[in-house]
């Protein structure tokens, strides 16, 4: 579950991460009372306005602007909250900024250069341990540094057992090139921000930058946090912290329904049970020349309710030309599915405005190809797997 920034920082300020201080505003007459309090609170008469939307890439796309009175911090909210920003990392249409972060401004204004570094903390899959990710290259596209500078970029893997060691610590703090009071500002930094990572469930932590501010401080001034999902259950405060604003609609529907539904972009729909079998199916579906329009697994318990809000949620999608049905029958008897196939249609009548095929092999799959060849319904049923999928093109091609 990907977080806003202001709220990536709540969770960082929490395990005494030190952050650039910022209140969430939705409205310009809040962010003036967030500048307001901002001043009282750090003496700061500068603030950034961000604009929070689940990409990065803001300040590129004019998202993150300097205000300089209140009067700025009222005109730059308006012009930023409503806007489509558009970032090196949104579509084309960009995402629609609901809430800004008026954050105080922490870079010293005769500083023409800034330190900013980069540092991140994520699950290296090809050694199965966390490591922070860090470069003296922060405020930069680490895409960029990563490709034109590699040995820029510099990483620490974590032994699961004993932790972030002291010396691990001191080792970033000394590669990024610090000493005295900001070498050791950035040790705590580093130990508390690797704290928070474990402690959270956390998928990743991207800061970037990471900045040492005139008086050698280290601060995090973006935040870019992403959770682990299935840790959830583990921290209702951060399950509060879902916006669904930004989240797929159909996507979130989906998931209110039990099922594991990921849109993409093409026109044969796909309801599946078992996500090795979807990824086999959606594999199929290109090689036989179609473009899959999502992954979707429908689980164990594929009945007629089930099926119908399946076929529901995959029609929503304006794009599907054809649905195909693949299911193995293996504890879940075929003909049972093909039941539920069955009776979804009948239900649903009209509603289904696309050819389905479905393909059920496994246990009673002769009984399933019956009942559904005999149902009268226009299910165009396939024992195959290819032949599954030459169907669908048969069908997309007239
Ligand atoms: P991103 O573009 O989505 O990654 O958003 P960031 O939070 O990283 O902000 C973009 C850039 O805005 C940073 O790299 C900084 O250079 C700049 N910025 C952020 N906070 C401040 C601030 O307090 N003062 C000034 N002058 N610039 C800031
Ligand atoms: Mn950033």
């Amino acid at each position: 579950m990907n977080l806003h920034e202001y709220q990536g920082k709540e969770i960082l300020s929490s395990f005494g991460v030190r952050i650039q201080r910022g209140i969430v505003a939705s409205t310009p007459a809040e962010a003036v009372t967030a500048a307001q309090k901002l001043t009282e609170d750090t003496g700061t008469g500068w603030h950034v306005i961000k604009a929070q939307i689940h990409a990065g890439g803001r300040g590129k796309g004019g998202g993150v602007k300097l205000a300089k009175n209140l009067a700025d911090v009222e005109r730059i909210s308006g012009e930023i909250l409503g806007m489509m920003l558009i970032t090196p990392q949104t579509s084309a249409e960009g995402k629609l900024v609901n809430q800004v972060l008026i954050a105080e401004d922490v870079y010293y204004p005769g500083d023409s250069k800034p330190e900013e570094f980069y540092i991140s903390v994520l699950l290296n899959r090809a050694t199965g341990k966390n490591m922070i990710m860090y470069s003296t290259e922060g405020g930069m596209d680490i895409e960029t540094v990563a490709e034109e500078t590699p040995h820029l970029i510099f990483t620490e893997e974590i032994d699961p057992l004993l932790g972030l060691m002291p010396f691990q610590a001191r080792k970033v703090a000394f590669n990024l090139g610090l000493s005295g009071t900001a070498f050791k500002e950035m040790t705590q930094f580093v130990t508390a921000l690797y704290t928070a990572y474990i402690k959270s469930d956390a998928a990743m932590f991207e800061i970037n930058p990471v900045l040492k501010t005139s008086d050698d401080k280290i601060m995090a001034v973006d935040a870019k946090v992403s959770l682990d999902e299935n840790a959830l259950y583990r921290h209702k405060e951060y399950e509060a912290m879902r916006d669904l604003r930004e989240e797929n609609p159909i996507e979130v529907e989906a998931k209110a329904a039990g099922l594991n539904y990921v849109k993409l972009d093409g026109n044969v729909g796909c309801m599946v049970n078992g996500a090795g079998l979807a990824m086999g199916t959606m594999d199929l579906i290109k090689e036989s020349g179609g473009e899959p329009a999502n992954f979707l697994d429908v689980g164990g318990t594929a009945d007629a309710q089930r099926v119908e809000t399946a076929f529901g949620i995959i029609l929503k999608d304006p794009n599907v030309k054809a649905i195909l049905v693949n299911i193995f029958g293996g504890i879940v008897r075929c003909d049972r599915v093909a039941q539920g196939v069955v009776d979804a249609y009948k239900n649903m009548g009209d509603k289904i405005t696309v050819p389905i095929i479905c393909r059920l092999q496994g246990t009673n799959a002769k009984e399933a190809k019956e009942l559904i060849d005999n149902s009268g319904m226009k299910i165009i049923s396939a024992t195959e797997f290819q032949e599954a999928a030459d169907k669908v093109q048969e069908v997309l091609s007239v």
